[in-house]
């Protein structure tokens, strides 16, 4: 539980343990850094970012990929808006690789996937937190999943494998402008997602030193 503490420059503003499988969102004002931190490791973090001002502007999947010329996030790249405006940039990145492709669980494609009803999913997960926000299901776009790996082959075939990441391993977001971050502390069981056994992650966010 120190490992995130020890390696921030900076004042430490917020500082959560999302339980296992639980949503959590904080505005981040601009220059902030959100830091992600994988407790026990191979635990999907469902993410999405939206400018605070204008929150229709908000993370766009296509436009990352694009500007990025990579379906995988990791150290310096920029995670673009809809009017194609830096949005966040990830300044550290202890595991390495990120999935743009995968979207997010929920009860009805667990229906169709696996044939089985759970009670819950990051879909769920997304609509109650952004409740909080007066926003609804309509503000939900193709997420981010940071820690989940989703390997792409030549030929086009895509699935979830094992995760990559290791117990204490970090992102650090810095906000480009004023943001609204939502995340699902992913409760997925039945798939690699979240190494088949939700745990709990970190969130901090900080100023950091000038
Ligand atoms: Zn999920």
């Amino acid at each position: 539980m120190t490992e995130a503490h020890e390696t921030i420059a900076g004042q430490v503003i917020e500082d959560t343990v999302v339980s296992a499988g639980e949503p959590w969102s904080a505005e981040v004002r601009k220059g902030d850094i959100v830091r992600l931190v994988d407790l026990e490791g191979q635990q999907a973090v469902d993410f999405l970012c939206y400018d605070l001002a204008a929150r229709s502007d908000r993370y766009n999947a296509a436009n990352t990929i694009k500007l990025n010329n990579s379906i995988y996030l990791g150290q310096e790249t920029v995670l673009w808006s809809v009017r194609a405006r830096p949005l966040m940039t990830i300044i550290a990145d202890t595991c390495g690789s990120h999935d743009t492709l995968y979207g997010c669980c929920s009860i009805e494609i667990d229906r169709v996937r696996f044939d089985k009803e759970n009670s819950w999913g990051c879909q769920q997960n997304f609509e109650k937190e952004l409740a909080k926000h007066g926003m609804d299901e309509k503000d939900i776009a193709a997420n981010v999943n940071f820690f989940m790996y989703v390997p792409v082959r030549e030929d086009g075939h895509i699935a979830i494998s094992d995760g990559r990441s290791k117990p204490g391993d970090y992102v650090d977001l810095r906000a480009e402008v004023d943001v609204l971050v939502v995340i699902s502390n992913c409760p997925e069981r039945d798939n690699a997602a979240a190494g088949y056994k939700p745990t709990p992650i970190r969130t901090v966010v900080y100023r950091p030193d000038s």
